[in-house]
């Protein structure tokens, strides 16, 4: 009886087999500016490149921002429509790759934790590689689920949409709607169900046994009613659909040593340790 409520609390290989990754303020902390950099650029892009007027690219932005996850999917749904490789390359080119530093302490955490790590990002694959690049953290993670991954185009880098529809620049009707009074869009990302079903199909990941860790709050509540175990990063407070708050990703260790325990019980020959052992393997 003692041993099976101890197998049972200490068996987290059986309780989590993946772990899932956010890269933007997740990763690395927003102190590096990057977000901030990457928010002057959107706005440029707005004006520069969609000819929106320059003093109402900050609300129409921090708007479309808050009601679609990212500004390309609420500029997509408004009726913009762009090339989105040009976008990324816009608005994530230019950020200051040099203020991410590398942090062997993450990366020597990660590859200390014998559970898959998969990463789930809104970002372009060529930003989330360059991130990982900076920090150091490449090798560490099986998958890369990037903005490409749920929005495959055509080649030319852009949708097919038709769209020459008139564009809503009615930041009211967005500001306070119920979900169902949003335009569409037809991009797929967090913090939408579909976005987080297809990563979950591509990378093969059942939520209940995932856990999966984003700096957003949106991102964390819809994680948790599909299903996941969730941790915020970047604050100490847990908040609606929060199972954990880690002010930073270093903290995961203090907060879930239980995923550590795995690593630890896989010498002791315990009948779990095969599975963590083919883990590894995989991720080596
Ligand atoms: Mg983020």
């Amino acid at each position: 009886m003692e041993y099976e409520k101890q197998y049972q609390h200490v068996n987290p290989a059986a309780k989590y087999e993946c772990l899932l990754f956010d890269v933007d303020d997740t990763l690395y902390s927003l102190s590096s500016g990057l977000s901030k950099a990457c928010t002057k650029n959107i706005e440029e892009f707005m004006v520069q490149k969609l000819g929106i007027e320059e003093n109402k690219v900050t609300e129409i932005n921090r708007v479309l921002y808050r009601n679609y996850g990212t500004s390309m999917a609420g500029l997509r749904a408004i009726g913009y429509n762009f090339d989105y490789d040009e976008y990324h390359s816009f608005v994530h080119g230019r950020l200051p790759y040099d203020n991410l530093k590398p942090d062997p302490v993450l990366r020597t955490l990660l590859l200390s934790l014998p559970i898959r790590k998969v990463i789930f990002s809104n970002g372009d694959k060529v930003h989330v590689g360059k991130v990982l690049k900076k920090l150091g953290l490449e090798g560490c993670f099986e998958t890369v689920i990037s903005f490409e991954t749920l929005n495959p185009t055509d080649g030319s880098g852009s949708s097919t949409s038709e769209s020459d529809d008139e564009i809503s620049l009615s930041t009211k009707s967005l500001d306070a709607p119920s979900q169902s009074a949003l335009p569409e869009t037809p991009i797929i990302c967090k913090p939408f169900e579909n976005a987080f079903e297809q990563a979950f199909k591509i990378a093969n990941i059942n939520p209940q046994k995932t856990i999966f860790f984003d700096d957003s709050i949106r991102n964390i509540q819809t994680g948790k009613e599909i299903g996941l175990h969730t941790v915020l990063v970047g604050t100490s407070h847990r908040t609606n659909g929060a199972d954990y708050a880690l002010e930073s990703i270093h903290n995961i260790k203090e907060a879930l040593p239980e995923l550590w325990e795995a690593a630890n019980k896989k010498s002791e020959g315990v009948m779990y340790s095969k599975k963590v052992a083919i883990q590894t393997s995989v991720m080596a």
